[in-house]
């Protein structure tokens, strides 16, 4: 159905079959996907959505954090435009967090991301053949 992770993500789908909901609930993923069955317990994107939404919105809304306190009209008007910026900004937190965990999610799960797994490129133990005591 959607031939990204990006946009399956944008629309909460799944990002194997593009048809499956990824969320039970408002944050809440899935086990797994019920059109075509895929693990939603493989992946996690844990505060990464919540960074980049966050971040979005006070490169959006900080201008007008400087011109509210300028702005020369009453105190009621005042108070009110700060009300509408406030819940403007709540809305559209938790508009698009659903929509940018989808496509963390759907991408992690296409690149098979997973957590950094150290290992060492010698051999702790047993030294290499040419070394000398
Ligand atoms: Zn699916």
């Amino acid at each position: 159905m959607f031939e990204t992770p990006i946009m399956s993500g944008l629309h909460q789908k799944c990002g194997r079959c593009g048809k499956g909901k990824l969320f039970r609930k408002y944050l809440k993923f899935h086990d797994q996907c019920d059109h075509c069955g895929q693990d939603f317990s493989i992946a996690d994107t844990a505060d990464g959505p919540a960074f980049f939404v966050g971040s979005l919105m006070m490169i959006v809304f900080a201008p007008f954090f400087f011109i509210l306190p300028i702005v020369d009209v009453g105190i009621a008007l005042k108070v009110g435009l700060w009300v509408l910026l406030l819940s403007a900004m709540a809305g559209f937190c938790l508009t698009l967090l659903p929509m940018f965990k989808g496509v963390l999610f759907n991408l992690q799960i296409q690149h098979r991301a997973e957590e950094a797994k150290f290992e060492s490129a010698g051999k702790h133990g047993s030294p290499p053949g040419n070394w000398r005591y």
